[in-house]
This record gives structure tokens, C-alpha cells and sequence, in this order.
């Protein structure tokens, strides 16, 4: 036996490459995988969506027909399994819940019955373990789509064999996101009425599922170490800061790695050109190639090209942008950005790119060819996020030598290191203020620094060298399985 020798059943409600909307998917494809090389048992559940067998990954059937408690019903479901490098991963199949174009609703809303479908999702665990006689040491659930998972861990399946030993870990991905529904349901999650209060899973008079897990898992931990101490704040908190100071003892951050064999500027296949910290020249034909991609003016090819790929969202900073663009489109500067999301910055960032054409292009798509090439092409990267609980967008930038240009919040913090001129440390430009001048100035600050040449390209390879891959943050978390499961047991 190796001393990582234990189960681990990992829930989440998409994972890379079956089914994605975010980076919630990445972390869920990457993470179990980097934990089996460190010799853990991890399975992957999931539900069974149109997009997983829209994938093309091969799915095998493994049980039929079983049963879980639901209302006045009885509901069967179907367990499909496929296996991605060596990674078992199982999906529930309730057509009815799940055989839907998209995950969680369309552009006009969430569906309707999101509580039933992920009731349903934390419902089926017990079942499934019992048919796959699994007795999982840890449960490691994601997002507010799993988050009642501990809440029948204890409230309801505590004399189940399958779980006599295990401890939950309940992980934050976004806390704005947390599954808010209609009290009038409440029955409809089987649970004790009393637990429908303030020290349950009561919100403002509404049930909140996020709630659930940070309350009743054994360890509650968010992707980087800064977001996990802002969202005890009044500021960051989303209305759940007190809960989560109540949980403060059980609560961490461990940031996100991210795959490098995706994002590597020496191995890219979809870039014009690769480079490396030793040879960039590569570099300059990303850049005008992005350049003519979004027809930009190519007399301004010696000027900082600014790049953005994000969700058109308010998070995002894109006020921000907005306020300062008059300003910014002054500056001796190009500004490419790609992103979907709200209608208002789709209106808004097309007038812009009209206004200043040659300097501002605007792709509103979401193309992963066109996101490899800004992070590649582009000098510096804007992320003024509102909030940002690790961001996985910087991480990239840095390792294709693009320096960021970021607001100083949650996993930016915690993964960019404020550049200082004189020294020539450093891995990027952080503001704090949450206000167009800092935004502007830090620009600025950053557009000066690219103008001296020998800084930038230190800069440059400081933030190449960086390391951010899902060993060590994969590590972190079999420290802390082992730590729950010792708290649990003793
Ligand atoms: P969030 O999960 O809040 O959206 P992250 O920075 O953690 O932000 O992750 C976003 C991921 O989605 C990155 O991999 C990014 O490249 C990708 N992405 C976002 N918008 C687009 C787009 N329009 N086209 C292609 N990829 C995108």
C-alpha cells in the first residue's frame, strides 16, 4: 500500500472532455488525472448530457436501472462509463433531466427544474456506489450542482456502509453561483423541514444548494488562496460571508493549475509559429498574424498590442474598459478582444470597434483557435476583473510571454508578481482599485515599461518560467484528503 492509497469519488457537473461552459471543466478534467499519477483512486461522476454523447468519446454501459427515492416516485436511471488517460468516469443517464442542448438553461434563463435535475445528481450517488460497491474515502464535490451531496452524507446516508468512513470536500468555484430556488420545493429534497432555517439551507427565504456543501462538508476549499480569504468579506462575499466565517477553520485556497500541454508556446499546433523564452522571434509573427486576423493598422506594429479573451460579463471589468477606451484609444497602442456573453457588452464593444478601426478590433465568437492566438500574439493581457476566484486566462498569458495587466483580486493576486523596474522582477501590473484611473494608469505604467526594451523582454522570461502546472496543486489536495480524513476519524 502507498501512502496514497485511498478512494476518491469526485462530482462534478462538467469536466473537459466531455462537457464544459467554464473553467469549472478544465479544473475536472485535469485534476482527477493528476491525482491518479500521484496513486489515488479517483472516479469521475457526471451527468449523462447530450454534449457528452455529442463528444465522440466512447461510452459503455455498466448498470441499468437504478432506483433512487423522488417524490412521490420511484426514478431509475442508467450508468454509462468511458475512460480518459486511464480516469474512470461514470454518467447518469435520465434523458427526461439531461438530454438537453445545453447544461444549466439558454440565453433566456435557467431551466426550470434545475433543483429536480440536481437533486437528482446528489440523489444518485448512493445508488451508484452501492451497485459499484464503491466505499469512496473521500467525496470531492464541485460547484452548487453538487453541493447536497455532504448535506445527505450526513443527514440522511450516515448508516450506509458504502460511507462509514468518509469525509467531503466541497470546492467554490464561483461563489456568485449558488443555486438559489423556491422554498415551495423544499420537500422536494427530502430533507428534514428543519433544516430549512438560517443555520441550514435557508437564504433569504429562499433554499440555496452552495450553502449546503459549505455547511456540511468536512473541508470547504476555493481555487486560490486570496479569493478564499476576500469571500469572508462583506465585499467578495455574495451575502455568504458569514457562513463562511463560521467555516473558517475547515476553509482553504488551492489555485488551479492549468494543462501545459494545451497551452505551450514551444508545442502550440494551433499558432503560425511556436516560440520559447530562448528564441521568441516566433512571437512576432503571432502578433501579425492576430493583427491582420482583426485588421488592425500594420504601421502600428511596433506599439503595444493589448489582448482580452473573456465572457462578456460584469465580473469582467468591461465597465471599466468602457469608462477608459476615449483614453486608451489616445495611447500609442492596439487592443484586440474576444469574448461572448451579455447582449450590452456585445452592443457595446461592436460600436467601439467600429469608432476606432485600425486600432480596435472586436471578435465576438468563442473560438479557441483565435483565444491560442491573442495569448500568443498579443504584448500585454487585460484582466480588470471585479472578482476573479483564480482565472485561468493570466496563467496562460504568462507561460506565451504576454504580460498581464490585472486588477489585484482572488487568483490574480495569488499568481502574478507586481513587476519592479529597477530590480527587473517581476511577472506583471496589478492595480487595486476597482476604478478607470487605476485602470488606466496601470496601462500606462506597463506601456512605459514595454518601451525599455532590455525590462520588457526580463519581464518576458520571468513570466515564461513561471510554473503553474496541476502537479503541485494536485498535491495540495491529497495533503488536505489526508488531513479531513484524519479530523474525520479522530
Ligand atoms: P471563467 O471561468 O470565469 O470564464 P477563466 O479565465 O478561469 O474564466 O477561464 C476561461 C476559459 O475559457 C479560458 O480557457 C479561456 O481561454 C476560455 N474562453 C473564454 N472566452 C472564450 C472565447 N470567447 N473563445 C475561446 N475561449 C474562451
Amino acid at each position: 500500500m502507498t501512502q496514497n492509497a485511498f478512494n476518491v469519488l469526485m462530482i462534478s457537473p462538467e469536466a473537459v472532455p466531455f462537457a464544459k461552459t467554464g473553467g469549472l471543466a478544465d479544473v475536472a478534467g485535469a485534476l482527477p488525472i493528476a491525482l491518479k499519477k500521484l496513486g489515488l483512486d479517483v472516479r469521475l461522476v457526471m451527468p449523462l448530457y447530450n454534449m457528452v454523447r455529442q463528444s465522440g468519446m466512447e461510452l459503455t454501459k455498466v448498470a441499468s436501472d437504478l432506483t433512487l427515492p423522488f417524490d412521490f416516485f420511484t426514478l431509475t436511471f442508467d450508468v454509462y462509463q468511458a475512460e480518459v488517460d486511464g480516469l474512470t468516469c461514470y454518467f447518469l443517464e435520465r434523458d427526461e433531466f439531461f438530454d438537453r442542448r445545453q447544461l444549466y438553461g439558454t440565453p433566456k434563463g435557467d431551466y426550470f427544474d434545475n433543483l429536480e435535475r440536481f437533486v437528482f445528481l446528489a440523489k444518485a450517488i448512493l445508488p451508484l456506489c452501492q451497485k459499484l460497491e464503491f466505499a469512496p474515502d473521500i467525496i470531492h464535490c464541485h460547484d452548487w450542482q453538487s453541493a447536497l451531496i455532504p448535506v445527505y452524507l450526513r443527514e440522511k446516508w450516515g448508516q450506509e456502509e458504502s460511507f462509514a468512513k468518509t469525509a467531503t470536500v466541497f470546492t467554490i468555484h464561483n461563489l456568485a453561483y449558488q443555486g438559489l430556488f423556491p422554498k415551495e420545493k423544499f420537500h422536494l429534497l427530502d430533507l428534514p423541514a428543519a433544516l430549512f432555517g438560517i443555520n441550514g439551507l435557508e437564504f433569504y427565504d429562499q433554499i440555496n444548494f452552495l450553502k449546503g456543501g459549505i455547511l456540511w462538508a468536512d473541508a470547504v476549499t476555493t481555487v486560490s488562496r486570496q479569493y478564499s480569504r476576500e469571500i469572508q468579506t462583506k465585499e467578495f462575499g455574495c451575502g455568504l460571508e458569514g457562513v463562511l466565517q463560521t467555516r473558517a477553520d475547515v476553509l482553504t485556497g488551492i489555485v488551479n493549475g492549468v494543462d501545459y500541454n494545451i497551452w505551450n508556446p514551444s508545442t502550440d499546433p494551433l499558432l503560425p509559429a511556436t516560440f520559447n523564452p530562448d528564441d521568441l522571434k516566433g512571437k512576432v509573427k503571432n502578433k501579425q498574424t492576430l493583427m491582420a486576423e482583426y485588421g488592425l493598422d500594420p504601421a502600428l506594429k511596433d506599439a503595444p498590442l493589448l489582448g482580452m479573451v473573456s465572457r462578456l460579463a460584469d465580473q469582467k471589468g468591461f465597465d471599466l474598459l468602457a469608462a477608459i477606451l476615449p483614453k486608451l484609444m489616445a495611447e500609442n497602442l492596439t487592443l484586440v478582444i474576444l469574448g461572448t456573453g451579455d447582449k450590452k457588452y456585445h452592443d457595446l464593444l461592436t460600436a467601439a470597434a467600429a469608432q476606432y478601426p485600425g486600432r480596435l478590433g472586436v471578435k465576438i465568437a468563442f473560438d479557441n483557435r483565435i483565444a491560442h492566438l491573442i495569448e500568443a500574439g498579443a504584448d500585454m493581457f487585460l484582466m480588470p476583473s471585479a472578482y476573479e476566484p483564480c482565472g485561468l486566462n493570466q496563467i496562460y498569458s504568462l507561460k506565451y510571454g504576454t504580460i498581464p495587466v490585472a486588477r489585484a483580486t482572488g487568483g490574480l493576486v495569488d499568481t502574478i508578481t507586481p513587476v519592479d523596474p529597477k530590480k527587473k522582477t517581476g511577472t506583471g501590473f496589478l492595480f487595486t482599485d476597482y476604478t478607470a484611473e487605476a485602470f488606466l494608469a496601470c496601462i500606462q505604467e506597463a506601456c512605459q515599461a514595454y518601451q525599455n526594451k532590455p525590462l520588457w523582454r526580463q519581464i518576458m522570461k520571468n513570466a515564461m518560467s513561471q510554473d503553474f502546472s496541476w502537479d503541485a496543486s494536485a498535491k495540495a489536495y491529497v495533503d488536505l484528503y489526508h488531513q479531513t480524513l484524519a479530523r474525520r476519524t479522530s
